[in-house]
């Protein structure tokens, strides 16, 4: 029998602050273990948290990119469990009142678009990191406290996906989102982005959802993916034999490529949550919503849809040059000196991005300015310069940073339409091919190219063909 699919995705972001949540500590990763911790982060007695106001603001930027519901005033709880990644015994984090509610992200799904609902958007620390050592008969564990207290951005869905291509997705658009409105640096080897789905089937058009298992221990999209497909299967089998799925939160084996049982919800942990009472409840006043809704970029699939129906661009050109916010700004700046969307865009993708990779260089330390690059497209749809010329000045702009213009008339690039300047081209190239002109009489119109051939080498590229041409048949309907 085949059962309907049901996921729900939790995303943790690491927020690209410089400092920790509570403390100045730096939050840069792969420093030498607890170098960056203080008695507020490693959890001493009586110290006192205070608030990085720029990591609520990207907490609060990511509530109203995803349209959220925003309270006019929020607080912290305190979550206490033990664990050795955890000095102070409790997490604060946000229980009682979330900085967002009620909000949805757009993700691309068979050639359209599909709704996820987002359920909360909510901050909290990050814990420390257990490292256990690779020798087997170690009888101990090291606790590195670099990580605690860095922010951390839970975003939780609604179980609205229905199968693992619409969780890869959601996990694509999701962190393209969050790279996009620049809260977080997304890099999923540094851990900066995890992601914990929760599974369960149900019959086609039941109205109650199934027993779900939560996975946790999954450090890459690939390996959500993969966990996700392993339990539709783990489950499938349980319910085509009559069995029931217990409610229960699973490890991800990446070796084995299976889940194993973790603990059961009959034995969760009550966290007995509460107000946190060392710091004051944030008051989201009307300054700060709109200092903060001013920060929210339009998201890059809603980007895409407009670059399709605005501009006209195939939805594949489209996609590449929307899929990096810094490209999609440089693409629309660029427009605002040469309003063609198609030739602008084709610089972008077919020289700009590939001379980019080439030399292993980003946006930020590209040379030419949008309007530089916007130039070079409007000569090079006039005819002012042939195509390899075009690219030539590419190139020394993409070198020089100098404008296209300047670039010409230095290489003397620029074709001649004029027939003062080609004509004794064209006379000298009939002179030197008397059998090309034999063969033009013969009726073989191989003969004019060949002709058109001698005139653009002679002219070193630089004549225009049309009107090279059209003297080449003129001069031949002479003789
Ligand atoms: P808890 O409070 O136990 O953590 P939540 O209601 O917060 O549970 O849900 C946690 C995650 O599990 C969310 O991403 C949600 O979408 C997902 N989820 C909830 N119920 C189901 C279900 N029946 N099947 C799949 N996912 C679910
Ligand atoms: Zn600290
Ligand atoms: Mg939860």
């Amino acid at each position: 029998m085949e059962w309907e699919v049901v996921i729900g995705l939790e995303t943790h972001a690491e927020l690209a602050t410089r400092t920790k949540l509570w403390c100045d500590c730096s939050t840069e990763f792969g420093a030498a273990p607890n170098t960056h911790t203080c008695p507020i982060c490693v959890g001493m007695p009586g110290v006192l948290p205070v608030l990085n106001r720029k990591a609520f603001e990207l907490a609060l930027r990511v509530a109203f990119a995803f349209k959220c519901k925003v309270p006019p005033r929020t607080f912290f709880d305190r979550k206490n469990y033990y664990y050795p990644d955890l000095p102070k015994n409790y997490q604060i984090s946000q229980n009682y009142c979330n900085t967002g509610t009620e909000g949805h992200i757009d993700i691309p799904v068979n050639g359209g678009s599909k709704r996820v609902r987002i359920h909360n958007v909510h901050l909290e620390e990050d814990a420390g990191k257990n490292i256990h050592p690779e020798r087997s008969d170690a009888d101990y564990s090291l606790v590195d406290l670099n990580r605690a207290g860095v922010p951390l951005l839970e975003i939780v869905t609604e179980p609205d996906m229905r199968g693992p291509e619409e969780a890869q997705a959601f996990m694509e658009t999701m962190r393209r989102a969050l790279l996009y409105t620049e809260v977080s640096e997304c890099h999923m080897e540094q851990g900066h982005l995890r992601f914990e789905a929760s599974i369960s089937l149900r019959a086609p058009g039941a109205a109650e959802y199934g027993a779900r298992v939560e996975i946790k221990n999954v450090n890459s999209m690939k390996a959500v993916t993969s966990a996700i497909e392993y339990e539709i299967k783990r489950q499938t089998r349980i319910l085509n034999e009559g069995g029931k799925v217990a409610r229960e939160t699973r490890l991800w084996d990446d070796a084995a490529g299976a889940t194993g049982r973790m603990r059961s919800k009959e034995e969760a942990q009550d966290y007995r949550y509460f107000p946190e009472p060392d710091l004051i409840p944030v008051t989201i006043d009307d300054e700060m919503r709109a200092r903060v809704m001013a920060a929210v970029p339009e998201l890059p699939l809603a980007r895409k849809r407009r670059f399709i129906e605005a501009f006209g661009l195939p939805e594949y050109d489209a996609g590449v040059i929307s899929d990096d916010r810094r490209t999609a700004d440089f693409f629309e700046e660029a427009l605002k000196t040469y309003d063609n969307p198609k030739a602008v865009g084709n610089w972008i993708m077919n020289a700009m991005l590939r001379e980019m990779k080439q030399r292993g260089i980003g946006i930020v330390e590209l040379k030419p300015k949008p309007a530089q690059v916007a130039a070079l497209a409007k000569i090079a749809s006039s005819d002012r310069i042939n195509s390899p010329a075009a690219q030539k000045v590419f190139t020394i702009m993409m070198d020089t940073g100098d404008d296209p213009e300047e670039i010409i008339r230095r290489e003397g690039l620029e074709q001649t339409s004029d027939s003062g300047d080609i004509l004794p081209l064209v006379s000298k190239a009939i002179a030197d091919n008397p059998k090309a002109v034999a063969d033009f009489k013969s009726g073989k119109a191989s003969a004019v190219k060949f002709l058109m051939g001698q005139v653009m080498r002679m002219a070193r590229g630089k004549a225009n063909p049309q009107v090279a041409e059209k003297i080449i048949q003129e001069e031949l309907g002479k003789m």
